[in-house]
């Protein structure tokens, strides 16, 4: 088969709900590849459009905003921007980023759901729904709560039960109520429009056939799928959230068309389009969407996260099969999913690394780094802050940083921070010239290949070669016995300082820029949005000498600074401190625990609480749970210990006006006296936060 070739690409990464912030799970799985790919792409001169948005419609918002009190539209409203604004300190080079309540979305997603009535694509189904009397509403499957009639569990959903984990319909549920109004549901008739996947399965069958090259883990996905025979899968809801169904279409059909929707995975992918359309409108060219989209000439390539395989791989593309004209996908690289120190991500458990957080402490290449080695390309894998930690030491600080640093230093030092000539060069001289020339094309061919871990593996391989290249022709040594190879040495390595400042420049583009700065290397193509510059240098750039003897260097500075390990501890600590430690997720939350016997005043009143500052904490050696407290109860000092070491980092203890039992019996514990004990406010997840009050310490607490 002649290999396809072409002139521009489009390129998605997964639109995330505007339901919460990001974290790293999101980043593993597809927007730091997706914007590897699209930096590398743009610095080989690839015209390429990266387009992503926020999917603003959905259950989960209209469930959060309930869950609120609030409106679905406050809700995208709080984290469209929030997300939007961490994308963008994290280093996303997106071309645009939407959002699919715009208007232009609402007209896209109404446009493909009427072409496709329009050629009779669709199916229309009547069955009974519960509908809500009180709202006047047909309930979603999450809408409806009832007991379980698998385990009598009484918070069921439509959908599933949440304790014994049974797959139900909302019929199935005892006595069912309107999670709205706790209204008694009653069966009404309504009508939906189907996709029938299986008209499309044969379509589908013989374009998937066309692409072996597509990663094994997404491949045998779409193949159980394929095997199991396609079904009708429903593309409207009766729910007051959503891109509403076209009102002609309805009429059409003789269906009332009151309070239905397209369903948000319908809608989504169509979110891909829109967004184009917005960009192209804000290039000044509103048609030039087309060229990305309806010209075969296009590399479309979809950016996600393995839960998304089915409607990226099969849904969508049959959607535009159906429309006509548009361009499928070229490859769908998706990722699995990212575990954190060894155990599945978890939202509702808090068990997750969160960007926006993240970024409060550190710079985001870091990040951008340490991921980009760990990317959950062909399996599930596992971050952890340890290792966060080692590949910023070891390898950004110790290969990279370390290789410039002692390049600049050598340089300014010896060599008027200008670059010296390369005379009558050595044969080791020349092998490195040599194998640098095959770096671009070799980890070009594995960011093409969407094996993003090898590509940063062999980036940072040319660092390695730098170091060991500098060790070896010695020229702290060279620089009194010969210094013409001196000279040379540090001629090769300024060159490949140069190399770097591009090859670099996908996975930690800010350091990238500031190495170039130290080198003063200009004319650099950028990795951003914009119009390619012709003139300019690029990734194939990287592989030939591009500073010319006597250029004058810039300022040097350090290009990594190392991580201690107390703050890495501090990570973990908040990591752990933040989750709750009870169990798995979707369990329903544990009893509260109940009251116990009444007791008379007198009783109460023999306990003596007083308000102490917290004037020291630290953790106690050896010990996992006790912290050791200095607790300044204003007429005397006490040592408390607090087995709280779990929950709580000593900074968040320090300087807090805390309540303790003053006249409790000492008690000693890892050879440490506790002279009191810390009151601490225990939840039903064991999360535990200290009771606190605004008095003068040595207040009496009653
Ligand atoms: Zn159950």
């Amino acid at each position: 088969m002649p290999e396809k070739t072409f002139t521009r690409t489009l390129v998605t990464a997964a639109l995330p709900y505007a339901n919460g912030p990001i974290h790293i799970g999101h980043l593993a799985g597809a927007y730091l590849p997706a914007d590897l790919y699209c930096r590398y792409r743009r610095l080989t001169g690839d015209d390429l459009v990266f387009v992503c948005g926020s999917d603003e419609m959905g259950v989960a918002i209209l469930m959060r905003a309930l869950a609120e009190g609030t409106t679905p539209r406050a809700i995208v409203d709080r984290y469209h921007p929030m997300i939007e604004a961490s994308f963008r300190a994290f280093g996303m080079s997106f071309d645009y980023y939407g959002r699919t309540t715009s208007p232009t979305h609402a007209e896209t997603s109404q446009d493909f759901f009427r072409r496709l009535a329009e050629q009779d694509l669709f199916k229309l189904k009547t069955e009974e729904q519960l509908f809500d009397p009180e709202a006047g509403i047909f309930l979603a499957d999450r809408f409806v709560r009832g007991t379980c009639p698998v385990c009598g569990y009484e918070e069921a959903y439509g959908d599933q039960c949440e304790r014994c984990g049974s797959s139900l319909s909302p019929t199935e549920l005892i006595n069912p109520r309107s999670a709205l109004t706790q209204a008694t549901p009653v069966l009404r008739e309504t009508t939906h429009w189907y996709l029938p996947l299986g008209d499309f399965q044969p379509r589908l069958e013989a374009w998937i056939g066309t692409h072996p090259e597509w990663k094994p883990n997404v491949l045998g996905q779409i193949k159980s799928w394929l095997n199991d025979g396609l079904k009708d899968r429903a593309i409207t809801r009766d729910v007051p959230w959503g891109v509403p169904v076209p009102e002609d279409v309805a009429e059409a059909r003789g269906v009332d068309v009151q309070g239905k929707v397209i369903y948000v995975w319908f809608d989504a992918p169509i979110g891909y389009i829109s967004a184009t359309k917005e960009w192209a409108a804000r290039q000044g060219d509103p048609e030039r969407w087309k060229r990305y989209w309806r010209d075969e000439q296009t590399r479309l390539i979809h950016f996600i996260g393995k839960d998304n395989i089915v409607f990226h791989c099969l849904m969508f593309p049959a959607m535009l099969m159906g429309y006509g004209g548009f361009v499928l996908p070229e490859n769908v690289p998706a990722n699995e999913f990212l575990n954190i120190e060894g155990q599945k991500l978890s939202t509702s458990r808090n068990w997750a690394v969160w960007l926006h957080e993240y970024l409060e402490d550190f710079p985001p290449d870091l990040l951008r780094y340490a991921l980009a080695t760990t990317l959950p390309e062909t399996k599930d894998a596992d971050f952890s802050w340890k290792d966060f930690q080692t590949r910023v030491n070891s390898e950004l600080a110790d290969i990279l940083g370390n290789f410039v640093n002692r390049t600049m230093t050598f340089a300014h030092r010896f060599f008027d921070g200008k670059v010296p000539a390369l005379t009558e060069p050595s044969e080791a001289d020349r092998e490195v010239l040599a194998q640098l020339a095959g770096f671009p094309e070799r980890i070009g061919a594995s960011y093409d290949q969407f094996r993003f871990r090898e590509a940063v593996f062999e980036t940072m391989n040319l660092a390695r070669l730098g170091n060991k290249y500098f060790n070896d022709t010695e020229p702290w040594h060279t620089r009194k016995t010969n210094p013409q190879a001196c000279a040379n040495t540090i001629h090769v390595c300024l060159q490949l300082c140069a190399a770097l400042g591009i090859l670099m420049e996908p996975v930690v583009p800010f350091a990238a820029g500031r190495l170039r700065a130290m080198l003063n290397l200009t004319g650099v193509r950028s990795s951003l949005p914009g119009e390619a510059e012709a003139h300019a240098l690029g990734w194939a750039d990287a592989g030939r000498p591009l500073l010319e003897v006597g250029h004058a260097l810039g300022e040097a500075e350090i290009l990594f600074s190392k991580i201690d390990d107390d703050v890495i501890e501090a990570q973990i600590a908040r990591l752990r401190g933040s989750a709750p430690t009870s169990a798995p997720e979707d369990e329903p939350a544990a009893p509260y625990e109940p009251l116990r016997d009444t007791i008379t005043f007198e009783e109460f009143a023999r306990l003596d609480l007083r308000v102490g500052r917290v004037t020291a904490a630290e953790p106690v050696p050896k010990s996992k749970k006790l912290l050791r407290l200095e607790v300044d109860l204003g007429f005397e000092q006490r040592q408390v210990l607090a087995g709280v070491a779990q929950h709580l980092t000593p900074d968040e203890l320090l300087g807090k006006q805390v309540v303790i039992v003053a006249n409790l019996a000492p008690r000693t514990m890892m050879g440490l006296e506790s002279q009191g004990m810390l009151l601490m406010a225990e939840d039903r997840d064991g999360r535990l936060a200290p009771l606190t009050a605004d008095a003068e310490p040595g207040a009496v607490v009653r």
